[in-house]
């Protein structure tokens, strides 16, 4: 009886998802009213701001207004300007040109006051000095915080406890602190380091949130039919779906070897039960997603679509971000407050999944395809770009990645996220106006963009279907 509720309400979400993707609007008719939401990467003149390649156009009728955590304010066009995130409603004129009638902008976003919370990905390099009291730099939450004698410290390794295996705590070790917690408040700086007015270091995630829901384990496997090689999602040992791998040794290897090396040094030595896997799987979707458990899916259609290694190398980045970060746990957690039950009733068992969007949002899981709520997918790009930076790839690609989605494939009425349009939009001015930011004086030029293994990878895969 609960499976056959299950499976209705499963059903009512399917119709709803599908409603909503018919739904979308088109960009063509201007008489219909559209939302875009990005932040500005320029200011062209005094009616026109520029987000990434579409241009906003301003008229003296528009309404503009802030909002903060005080309410909502009148604001007018000369105080809009690069690096604010705001969402415009009004129409297309032309392909790359949208006049908006109304424009909100988000204030909290845009002040140089800072606070975040995220977990240490590797260890941090000056420890004593910080628990000293000396000054020290810290790399946390994708910036440098700059800790100095005035920076207010809650730094005891004595007091955070490592969760263990049999439910106690093991006190913090001076030299092991990689998966702990760093909270922070500090101003943004014009050089991009962040002057830390306070640090607090706090315990590593527990052992649970680096587990797949309902115990789900994903294993490796041959398609017991075709031979074929294929990884499944057992639940107990029944097998919920399959899904296929692509065939290529090659692309597979590349992809790991790749994904291997990008890997933050903090993946090591914690008390996690996290282990890194990339599989490409074939998929006509430009999509990939990040397990809860460290099991990443590239498909086929975003490595056909990525142009070159550091394009790869900072989606990669990105999404072990999202692991190492245990954004799924964090959302579950911090703001949906309970986990979504289990209703993979609605696909027959080990058969192969049609939609992994749909199969995620089965196991209660969907934002590791769909995408997480805004605060930490800007993390994800954060610490993707400070990671592809230091393993020596030039960043410009990341966004130079989404103006290309869009271009090519943005009007695609989809709710992937690296293949929608709003959230290309959104993403590709996030990692724009994150670079100007926090990288004011670096010079890219000299850095890697490509490598021949990248190309003949390439080449071994022949032909991609996207769609
Ligand atoms: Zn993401």
């Amino acid at each position: 009886m609960k499976r056959a509720v299950q499976a209705k309400g499963w059903r009512q979400l399917a119709a709803w998802m599908l409603a909503a993707c018919l739904a979308l609007p088109l960009p063509s008719p201007a008489a219909t009213k559209m939302k875009l939401r990005g932040y500005v990467t320029a200011r062209v003149d005094d009616r026109t701001l520029a987000i990434l390649d579409d241009q906003l156009e301003l008229t003296t009728a528009s309404v503009i207004k802030g909002q903060d955590a005080a309410g909502e304010r009148a604001m007018t066009m000369a105080e809009l300007g690069p690096g604010m995130l705001l969402e415009a409603e009004g129409q297309w004129l032309d392909r790359h040109k949208f006049f908006a009638e109304k424009v909100t902008v988000d204030l909290k976003d845009a002040e140089r006051q800072i606070h975040g919370a995220a977990y240490l990905q590797e260890e941090p390099g000056e420890t004593s000095k910080i628990s000293g009291g000396e000054a020290a730099a810290l790399k946390a939450d994708g910036y440098w915080l700059d800790v100095t004698a005035q920076t207010r410290r809650e730094w005891d390794t004595a007091k955070v406890a490592a969760p263990n295996a049999t439910g106690g705590g093991t006190p913090a070790k001076d030299q092991a602190l990689a998966g702990y917690q760093v909270k922070y408040s500090g101003v943004r700086r014009n050089d991009g380091r962040i002057g830390a007015e306070r640090i607090e270091l706090g315990a590593p995630a527990p052992v649970d949130a680096y587990k797949m829901p309902h115990d789900v384990a994903v294993v490796e496997a041959k398609d017991p039919l075709t031979g074929i090689a294929v990884i499944e999602f057992r639940h107990g040992n029944k097998v919920q779906g399959r899904m296929k791998l692509f065939p290529v040794r090659g692309v597979q290897e590349y992809v790991t070897t790749l994904g291997n090396s990008l890997l933050p040094a903090g993946n090591q030595g914690t008390s996690k039960a996290l282990e890194f896997r990339f599989f490409v799987v074939e998929d006509s979707s430009i999509n990939a997603a990040s397990l809860p458990d460290g099991t990443l899916l590239i498909n086929t259609a975003l490595l056909g679509a990525i142009q070159n290694e550091s394009q790869l190398a900072f989606v990669l980045s990105h999404e072990i971000a999202h692991v190492l970060q245990v954004h799924y746990w964090r959302e579950v957690h911090e703001t949906r407050g309970q986990r979504v039950g289990l209703i993979i009733a609605g696909v027959a068992a080990g058969a192969f999944i049609g939609d992994i969007g749909l199969f995620m949002a089965g196991l209660g899981i969907a934002s590791v395809v769909n995408g997480h709520q805004r605060e930490l997918e800007n993390q994800a790009d954060r610490l993707g770009l400070q990671n592809v930076i230091e393993h020596g790839y030039d960043p410009r690609e990341a966004p130079k990645f989404c103006r290309m989605i869009i271009e090519r494939y943005g009007d695609r009425s989809t709710s992937k996220v690296w293949s929608n349009h709003d959230s290309s939009l959104l993403r590709g001015s996030f990692l724009t106006v994150q670079l100007m930011r926090q990288y004011p004086e670096s010079q890219f030029e000299q850095m890697k963009r490509d490598s021949s293994a990248f190309r003949a990878m390439r080449e071994a895969m022949g032909p991609v279907k996207i769609e």
